[in-house]
């Protein structure tokens, strides 16, 4: 093999290593996590000892390499859980799982204007995830996700929103088409889906929320918001949706209990 292959791909190697397996840190958890978690995320609340063992060691994992920053407000210990939770609820049906496009989370104490981080768009933003120079960066409005955890009866959840979208971007583009975690077999019948779906909103025959219709990647992260939040209903309501997703997230989630 040419010299320079060897060096090609010894440089490619370790950046592969620095990347993807390098040693994840565990954060400690906040006091009374338990208890927290119970009280405010049904999701944790529905599932059994093992999964909440498990759903507890994704957060110690994910809180290890995210850094969470109060904008104009205090991170509280119920914040860092609530945001944590937005995170592992999607990714709970895989067994290794990293969000390698996640660096920053930025809290605020209220909606932003996209104006301000130099986005395209308009009208009140409750989440977001960046792009450009705001790469590996997220940010969230604290109400919008208490909002998202204390009503367990809509089909909302901005937290979850966010983190569908980077996993959405794992394959390098936020389309609506997750590459990374849709076998092939899957994409024409995905793609035809979502477009029929989209239909279906347009002409007010759909309960999925119709922020949908702005694009696919809004479509797959508002589909998944209710997947999460309301399985039961979506499954009775949109069967063929909700089997792709069980596949796409590898999970049957929990239907949820009240508190
Ligand atoms: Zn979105």
């Amino acid at each position: 093999m040419a010299p320079i292959l060897v060096l090609v791909f010894m440089t490619a190697g370790i950046v592969f290593f620095l990347l993807y397996k390098r040693p994840v840190k565990m954060a400690e958890l906040p006091n009374g996590y338990r208890e927290l978690l119970t009280e405010h995320v049904a999701f944790y609340r529905s599932i059994d000892e093992a999964g909440k063992i498990r759903f507890e060691k994704k957060i110690k994992e994910l809180l290890g390499y995210i850094n969470i920053h109060g904008v104009k407000t205090e991170v509280t210990d119920l914040d860092t859980l609530l945001i944590a939770s937005s995170g592992v609820i999607p990714i709970f049906g895989f067994p290794e799982w990293k969000y390698y496009n996640l660096r920053d989370i930025l809290l605020y104490p209220g909606s932003f204007d996209e104006v301000e981080f130099k986005i395209d768009g308009e009208g009140t933003v409750l989440g977001m995830v960046g792009s450009g120079t705001m790469q590996q960066m997220m940010i969230l409005s604290k109400p919008a996700l208490y909002n998202g955890f204390g009503n367990t009866s809509d089909k909302e959840n901005t937290g979850i929103h966010e983190f569908v979208h980077l996993l959405d971007k794992e394959d390098g583009d936020v389309d609506g088409f997750p590459a990374a975690l849709l076998e092939k077999q899957y994409t024409i019948p995905w793609l035809n889906l979502i477009a029929d779906t989209i239909a279906e909103i347009k002409g007010g025959r759909s309960d999925i929320n119709i922020y949908g219709v702005k694009n696919k990647a809004e479509f797959f992260a508002v589909a998944a918001e209710y997947f999460f939040e309301q399985p039961a209903l979506f499954k009775k309501n949109h069967p063929d949706l909700y089997n792709l997703m069980t596949k796409i997230f590898e999970q049957n989630p929990p239907h949820l209990s009240q508190s």
